[in-house]
Parts: C-alpha cells; sequence; structure tokens
C-alpha cells in the first residue's frame, strides 16, 4: 500500500525543506530524505553568509528576493535569521573590478584596511564592497522550515533512501526505504545525487557537475571584531569570516567530484593556515573543526528550477551551486508557484504557467530555463 500526495519532495537539505514549507497548507505534501537527520549534507556545511552581488544576473534576483521574504519573516521570530555582515573582496585591481558586480562597490585601500586591520597592507591593491550581505543563521532557517512544513500538514519521512521511481497513470510510483509513495508530482531536489535520481527515474540527467568545497573553524592569537566583513580573495583562492572568538576559513577550492559524503583532503586546510599566516595578522594557531561540502552546479551555474519538459509531473530543484541558501526562499516562492499552477492544468507538467506573486523572480529564472530542455 503507497501512501497518496499532491507532491512527493525527494531531498531534505535548504531546497527541499524551503520548498516544503512554501507549499505547506495548499496541498499534500511529503519529504523524504535519505539520512537519518535532515540537512546532513551540502546545508549542514555552508558558509552562512548571503551576497547580493554574488552570483549571475539570476541568482542576484533571487537572492535579493530571498532576503526580502526572510527578513519580512525575522520580523516575527524571537531571533532573526539575518544579521548584517558585509562582504569585502580584495585582489589585485583588474581581479577585484572583473568579479564585482551587483551593490558591489569599490573602496580604496585605506578603507578595506580600516574595516579589517588583520590584513596585511601588502596582501591586497584593490577592494569592494558589498554592505547589502548579511551573515544567515542556517540552522535557525532550515528547523523554521521545518517546523512550518509539519505544523501544516507535510509528511517528513527521514532515513528513507529512495530506490525507484516511475510514471504511473497520471503521477509518479516511488519506492524509498521499506516505504511505498503515489503523487501527481515528485520534486528532485536531492543536490548532488539530483542527476541520480533523474536517471533512476528514467528521466533524462541535466548534466549537473558537484565540486567539492572545504571550510575550517581556527583558533587565532587576535580575533576579529564583530563589525568585520567576510573577507574573499577576488581570484577565488580563500575566504574567511569571524565565527564568534573563532575564524571560519576556506581555500575555496573547486574540484570536481562524485555524489558522495564529501570529507577534507589532507593538507588543505593546513596549506591555507600557512597562507593566511603570511596574509594577515590572524595568528591561526589551530583547527577546531574542518568539513568539506559539495556545491553542486548546472553548465551556465544558473539553478535548476521547472519542470522537465519531457518527464511529465518531475520537477527540477536543483543545482544551486555556492547559492543554495542565499537564494532559497526566492526559488521556493517560483518552484511553489509552478507546482500549485501546473497542478491545477490538464498536465501536472505545466511548466509555461507563469506564477503570479513571484514573477519578478521567475523572469530571473526564466532567460535561462524555465521549463527544462525546451
Ligand atoms: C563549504 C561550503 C560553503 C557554502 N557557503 C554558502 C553560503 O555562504 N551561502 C549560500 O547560499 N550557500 C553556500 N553553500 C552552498 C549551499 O550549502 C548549497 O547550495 C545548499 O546547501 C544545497 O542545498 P540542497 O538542499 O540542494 O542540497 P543538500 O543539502 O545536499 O540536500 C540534498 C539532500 O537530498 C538527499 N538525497 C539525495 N538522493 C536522495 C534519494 N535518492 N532519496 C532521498 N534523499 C536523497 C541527500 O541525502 C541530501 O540530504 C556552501 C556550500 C559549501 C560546501
Amino acid at each position: 500500500m503507497s501512501a497518496n500526495y499532491d507532491v512527493v519532495i525527494v531531498g531534505g537539505g535548504i531546497a527541499g525543506l524551503s520548498l516544503a514549507s512554501a507549499l505547506a497548507g495548499k496541498c499534500s505534501v511529503a519529504l523524504v530524505e535519505a539520512e537519518q537527520t535532515l540537512a546532513y549534507h551540502a546545508s549542514a556545511r555552508s558558509a552562512r553568509q548571503l551576497i547580493p552581488s554574488y552570483g549571475p544576473p539570476a541568482v542576484q534576483e533571487l537572492t535579493h528576493r530571498t532576503l526580502e521574504l526572510i527578513a519580512a519573516q525575522d520580523a516575527a521570530r524571537p531571533a532573526p535569521v539575518l544579521s548584517p555582515r558585509s562582504f569585502m573582496l580584495i585582489g589585485d585591481e583588474a581581479t577585484v573590478k572583473e568579479q564585482s558586480s551587483g551593490h558591489m562597490r569599490p573602496i580604496t585601500h585605506a578603507e578595506a584596511l580600516e574595516l579589517c586591520p588583520a590584513l596585511a597592507p601588502d596582501s591586497f591593491s584593490a577592494a569592494g564592497l558589498d554592505t547589502g550581505s548579511f551573515a544567515c543563521n542556517a540552522p535557525l532557517l532550515l528547523e523554521d522550515h521545518r517546523r512550518h512544513a509539519e505544523a501544516n500538514g507535510v509528511d517528513i519521512i527521514t532515513g528513507a533512501r529512495v530506490h525507484s521511481a516511475q510514471r504511473l497513470g497520471s503521477g509518479w510510483q516511488l519506492g524509498a526505504g521499506q516505504e511505498g509513495f503515489q503523487a501527481a508530482v515528485v520534486v528532485n531536489a536531492a543536490g548532488a545525487w539530483a542527476d541520480e535520481l533523474a536517471v533512476l527515474s528514467g528521466v533524462e540527467k541535466v548534466q549537473l557537475q558537484p565540486y567539492r568545497r572545504t571550510a575550517a573553524i581556527v583558533d587565532v592569537e587576535h580575533p576579529l571584531p564583530e563589525s568585520s566583513p567576510m573577507v574573499a580573495a577576488a581570484d577565488d583562492s580563500f575566504y574567511f569570516r569571524r565565527d564568534g572568538g573563532q575564524v571560519l576559513i576556506s581555500p575555496s577550492e573547486h574540484e570536481p567530484s562524485g555524489p558522495e559524503d564529501a570529507q577534507p583532503h589532507p593538507g588543505d586546510i593546513e596549506r591555507l593556515v600557512a597562507r593566511l599566516n603570511t596574509l594577515t595578522t590572524l595568528g591561526i594557531r589551530g583547527v577546531r573543526q574542518a568539513w568539506t561540502g559539495l556545491r553542486t552546479e548546472a553548465a551556465d551555474g544558473v539553478p535548476v528550477v521547472g519542470f522537465d519538459a519531457e518527464a511529465p509531473g518531475f520537477f527540477w530543484l536543483a543545482g544551486q551551486g555556492g547559492y543554495g541558501f542565499q537564494t532559497s526562499s526566492g526559488i521556493a516562492e517560483v518552484a511553489a508557484g509552478l507546482i500549485l499552477a501546473g497542478q491545477g492544468t490538464s498536465s501536472a507538467a505545466g511548466g509555461n504557467t507563469a506564477p503570479g506573486p513571484a514573477s519578478r523572480t521567475a523572469e530571473a529564472l526564466a532567460a535561462t530555463r524555465w521549463s527544462i530542455r525546451r
């Protein structure tokens, strides 16, 4: 006997949970996660920064919308998800200029040093600043989505890997762990496994590539002040930011990987520590914790959101790359609009139906892909 839903979401990271929250109370929804805990993979491993000037135009648009939506919810929360934390790019003039877009504005060398006195003056020659950037309390955001979804009738099932999915009549039949599900719409929010899930569903891959990225929390002799921005090298060779009395650092690597429970490679963090101890006066003394996650991207770096044109009722919610948190609520709004609009039509795969409330962000995505492969 299979449980019957309008929508089954596969994947319990920020993508799946934010969509579950957006659909909650509007149709019947189950979210199925392979791991015993939600947000075990990429969504537990981020740097927790939302940067409006980061990414291609569609991503920047979705980030603005996400910030608006989270800020509106923050007004009613006892503790906010967002807190202001600027984002500063440093490097040589040409690279900083090339990497600056959106709200990033050039600042002088002296201004940059004032914002982050820990930087060695000769470690950069140019800088840009995005003051519209925010620190994100990612665990709180994830937990709020889970709570809101469950309170509004979403069934969340963990420890159940989807192992089979097939089109049956006008819907889908899924097998996950020991359970069976039927749904009009299946949402592929499987992160690094999204192409794998497509293949086991008999749907053509969209050629997503997971890339490794490592980060660590380190102890320092000279902690950064609370007001200090997140600092990133414009050539993508590192970033660091305050993390209470410690500092979060990353070598910003972008190495292809298969879908897996990624772990740090020996030496990656140690090499970065040695480098940062010459570029800054942080005085890094030791590594508390290091981790690696996968950022999964489509070839054009734009998230893959929409019904598959060739597989009715199969909805892609993947390829969020390094922007999964900063685009999450904007993407969930667009996706929920598409799914709810598609459900009321003769075909559940109504990928060309424009959603009303999210039309601005929808347009941003529509420029690149609206209905996958059409
Ligand atoms: C080091 C690092 C720093 C980052 N920093 C930021 C940042 O500052 N800001 C930002 O916006 N983003 C950042 N990101 C990116 C962000 O973390 C990701 O874009 C986001 O977490 C992706 O979410 P997701 O839900 O798509 O994937 P995931 O969190 O990986 O969730 C996918 C889930 O699907 C499940 N799944 C897969 N296959 C199946 C199956 N067959 N059945 C059931 N479940 C399945 C998996 O178990 C997994 O839990 C960072 C990423 C890394 C690695």
